[in-house]
């Protein structure tokens, strides 16, 4: 299996000091896989527990192996979040499959706006086929961190938090950190060209704050009506440290077209 992995990581062409994430070229999941190549050793990784794929060997290639790689017509999709090499934290568990096996968590997908960011490759959903849940992939750069949970059915608690992320689930890449509610309205925000951030409730968790004021320029608190008062406590606490304004919603992100928070937040 080992031998058999080796050949088929090579044969990706990884150039030396570059990094990969992408589908998994052994069980296929979607962007589970992970290779680097770093001073002169290639290592590579499924996030899938089910999945064997991992490896860390010498690897030196001949020019004429660089030659016939460059031939071999593998071209990655390029990883947009690819950067930096360590694999660490969270490993997803096999009962989190593609949404597209499950009609129900394709149904939430789309009527939650959330399509568009997925298709787009600006976040990771899945489907927990075990707790039935739409999960949301926290990730920190490369590396996946936790994820997050909305129930399909009508059962408690609505979200879950799987592993204990330090993090929250973002989706854009912006300088400007848009503070809302939930995965799905992140999700809108991202896929309109900024950058969605779910707080995973109305407070900044105090472990959120020291990566918000590392990641973002400035921030934006985007809340309910019916949160107001909280959006404006989230403001007055967090202008100590970063620019912040407050902008109030007349409905729900998620219930918002692309369009309309192209709009609406521009
Ligand atoms: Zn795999």
């Amino acid at each position: 299996m080992m031998t058999n992995q080796k050949s088929i990581v090579e044969a990706m062409g990884i150039p030396p000091g570059g990094n990969f994430r992408g589908d998994c070229p052994f069980c296929l999941h979607k962007n589970s896989f992970s290779v680097s190549r770093q001073d002169g050793r290639l290592k590579w990784y499924c996030f899938f527990a089910d999945c064997t794929a991992k490896g860390d060997m010498v690897y030196e290639p001949s020019a004429q192996e660089i030659f016939s790689q460059a031939h071999s017509g593998y071209r990655h999709a390029s990883g947009r979040r690819a950067s930096g090499s360590r694999v660490s934290g969270y490993k997803v568990p096999s009962s989190f499959i593609n949404i597209r096996e499950s009609q129900k968590c394709m149904d939430f997908v789309l009527r939650n706006n959330c399509y568009d960011a997925y298709k787009l490759d600006l976040c990771d959903i899945m489907y927990d086929k075990v707790l039935d849940r739409c999960v949301f992939i926290v990730n920190n750069g490369p590396h996946i961190k936790g994820a997050v949970g909305r129930a399909l059915g009508n059962f408690k608690p609505k979200w879950y938090m799987y592993g204990s992320s330090p993090h929250p689930f973002i989706c854009g890449e912006d300088t400007q950190g848009i503070l809302v509610e939930d995965c799905p309205s992140a999700c809108v925000i991202g896929a309109a060209g900024f950058s969605g951030v779910a707080l995973l409730g109305t407070s900044v968790k105090p472990a959120y704050m020291e990566f918000l004021l590392s990641v973002y320029k400035s921030l934006v608190v985007a809340l309910d009506r019916d949160a107001t008062n909280k959006a404006l406590d989230i403001a007055k606490e967090l202008s100590y440290y970063i620019p912040i304004t407050v902008k109030i919603l007349e409905k729900d992100l998620k219930h918002y077209t692309v369009e309309e928070a192209k709009e609406f937040l521009k």
